[in-house]
C-alpha cells in the first residue's frame, strides 16, 4: 500500500517550491498572498471577539478585491487558482485515503483491488475467462456440464458470503475447459473483493521453494494458506518430487482443516494420483471435494483455434 502520509508530504513540499518560484517571478502575487493571510487572521480574531461586524465586512471586501486581482494576474499568465492547491493524486480525498474519519476513499479501494489482482497470478487473457464466455456446446453431455457450472456459481456466492463450501477437483484431458471454469470462479470471487491465488502446479512449487529456501517473498506462504480461494492448475503435470508431494499434502490438509476452499485441475485420474503421489494425498483431495469430470470428444482449445482460423 502507498504511504499516504509520505505522499502528502512530498506533494506539499513540491507545491511550496512551485509557489515560492511563482511569487519570486511575480512579486505582486506574493504580496496578495501575504495580505490575504494577514486579513484572514484578523477576521478570525474579530469573530472570536464577536464584535465590530462593520470591520469584518471591510476586511471581507478587501479580501474579495485581492482575490479578484490574483485571478486576473493568473489568467494573464495562462494559469488558474488550482496553482494554490498541491497536485494531489486523488482530488477527492487529497491523498488522505479517507473522505471523512471512518470512510475510506475509493482511491484506496482501487489500490487494494489492484494489489489483489497483481498477487493473484491472474492477468491478461486469464482475466477474460468468465462464466459468460464458457460454452457448454462442446461437451459430451451439456446438461450435465450445466449442473457443474451451476455448482461453480454457487461456490462463488458462498465464498463471497464467507460460507463453507465443497472444494472442486476438475479432471479431464487437456483443452477441456478446466482452466477456463476455474478462472471463471476465481475472477468473479476476486471482483467481489476476495483474495485469490491462482498458480500452475509447477510454478506454485517453485514459488514455495523460493519462499522457504531463497528468502523470496515469504508472504507468499501465508497467502496460499490464508487466501479466500486457491486455484491450482495442471496438478501433477510434471512435479511429483518428494518436495512437491509433501508441500501439496500440507497445503491441502491445512486448507481443509480451516475450511479454506480450493479448486484443483488435473489431467490425471484418481488412480494415477494414487500412484504418482500417495493414497494420503488422494484422500485429502477427495475429503471435502466434489470431482467434476470434463468430458468432451475433442480438445475445445483446438476446436476454438480452428474456428478462429476459419473466420
Ligand atoms: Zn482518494
Amino acid at each position: 500500500m502507498i504511504d499516504r502520509e509520505e505522499l502528502r508530504r512530498k506533494k506539499q513540499s513540491e507545491w511550496e517550491k512551485e509557489i515560492a518560484k511563482l511569487h519570486k517571478n511575480v512579486p505582486r502575487l506574493g504580496e496578495i498572498a501575504d495580505r490575504v493571510a494577514y486579513l484572514s487572521l484578523n477576521v478570525l480574531k474579530e469573530t472570536v471577539r464577536n464584535k465590530n461586524n462593520g470591520d469584518i465586512k471591510d476586511i471581507d471586501s478587501e479580501v474579495k478585491a485581492l482575490l479578484a486581482e490574483r485571478k486576473a494576474i493568473l489568467v494573464s499568465l495562462g494559469l488558474d487558482e488550482s496553482v494554490y492547491e498541491p497536485k494531489w493524486d486523488c482530488p477527492i480525498c487529497k491523498d488522505l485515503g479517507y473522505v471523512r474519519p471512518g470512510v475510506v476513499c475509493e482511491c484506496v479501494l482501487k489500490e487494494m483491488q489492484a494489489d489483489r489482482e497483481s498477487i493473484s497470478g491472474i492477468y491478461g487473457t486469464l482475466r477474460e475467462k468468465r462464466f459468460t464466455n464458457f460454452s457448454l456446446k462442446y461437451y459430451s453431455n451439456p446438461e450435465n456440464m450445466e449442473q457443474k457450472v451451476l455448482v461453480c456459481r454457487q461456490m462463488v456466492q458462498k465464498i463471497i458470503a464467507g460460507e463453507a463450501c465443497d472444494n472442486l477437483l476438475f479432471t479431464g484431458d487437456v483443452g477441456r475447459g478446466k482452466t477456463h471454469l476455474s478462472l471463471a470462479v476465481a475472477n468473479e470471487v476476486m471482483d467481489n473483493g476476495k483474495n485469490v491465488i491462482y498458480r500452475r502446479m509447477n510454478d506454485l512449487i517453485e514459488e514455495i521453494r523460493g519462499a522457504k529456501y531463497d528468502g523470496k517473498d515469504e508472504e507468499f506462504l501465508k497467502r496460499i494458506y490464508d487466501c479466500d480461494l486457491l486455484v491450482i492448475d495442471d496438478f501433477g503435470a510434471e512435479s511429483s518430487s518428494d518436495f512437491a508431494k509433501s508441500q501439496i499434502r500440507i497445503l491441502v490438509e491445512e486448507r481443509n482443516i480451516n475450511n479454506k476452499p480450493w479448486i484443483i485441475s488435473t489431467n490425471l485420474d484418481l488412480n494415477m494420483i494414487n500412484e504418482l503421489y500417495s493414497a494420503r494425498i488422494a484422500d485429502r483431495l477427495l475429503e471435502n471435494a466434489r470431482v467434476f469430470a470434463f468430458e468432451a470428444p475433442r480438445s475445445i482449445r483446438e476446436i476454438l483455434r480452428e474456428e478462429r482460423l476459419q473466420q
